[in-house]
């Protein structure tokens, strides 16, 4: 496998479990982490233990994420998708229930990722279908998004969950359609009192970064 974040033809893997991730890239440095299955993801991703994840988003030390789907019967990889890992926020996690009484691991909290939490480029597909997808297409979005990696984990998480949004939204979009999920907001970030100024903030960090423009007061377009 390649790297998606430097275009490195190879990553490596970690010797003996040292980390928690599987593979690490000796040029750009960046780690990944695998988690595969036989079955199709659908929305969700089984992670592991719950509050160490908060705590490793908390950080902002989460590796790069690979999901891939294979298939026992042809021996093929059927899909692979990489979540960068700004990508990797609060907003994504849920939180499953507690192991039984009579688990051998009883109280144990796990977690999933929620797929459709994220925007687009939190989710980069890299086969589909069997079929390789260009690298250097790869390669741009995730260039496209490394603003993120330099914010906090906390803004990150905002700028991926209004993104998010604001791709369900027409290419030309008012500021009030977003105003609309206010609710939605209000769910994903209980503690925050002004929900309406964190948009706006948004959406001025998504037009710096040329994701999107603004056209006149109050109207925006998503750019290409
Ligand atoms: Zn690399």
């Amino acid at each position: 496998m390649y790297c998606p974040c430097c275009l490195n033809p190879r990553i490596v893997d970690y010797p003996n479990n040292q980390k928690a991730s599987d593979f690490f890239c000796e040029k750009c440095k960046n780690d990944f982490q695998l988690k595969s299955s036989k079955k199709p993801f659908g929305k969700k991703v089984v992670d592991g233990e719950f509050n160490t994840m908060v705590s490793v988003i908390k950080k902002g030390d989460s590796p790069n994420f690979f999901i891939l789907q294979y298939s026992l019967e042809d021996w093929r990889v059927k899909s692979l998708l990489m979540i960068p890992k700004f990508f990797v926020i609060l907003s994504m996690l849920e939180k499953r229930n507690p192991l039984s009484i009579n688990a051998r691991r009883s109280g144990w909290t796990g977690c999933n990722f929620l797929l459709d939490k994220l925007p687009n480029e939190g989710k980069i597909p890299i086969i589909k279908d069997e079929k390789i997808l260009e690298k250097k297409v790869i390669n741009k979005t995730w260039r496209k998004m490394f603003f993120l990696a330099n914010k906090k984990p906390e803004l990150r998480g905002w700028t991926s969950d209004v993104l998010k949004i604001v791709q369900e939204q027409d290419k030309e979009f008012k500021l009030k359609d977003i105003y609309k999920y206010e609710n939605y907001f209000r769910e994903l970030h209980p503690t925050n009192n002004n929900i309406q100024a964190k948009i706006r903030q948004q959406l001025q960090i998504l037009r710096d970064n040329k994701i999107i423009k603004f056209k006149e007061r109050g109207i925006y377009e998503v750019l290409e």
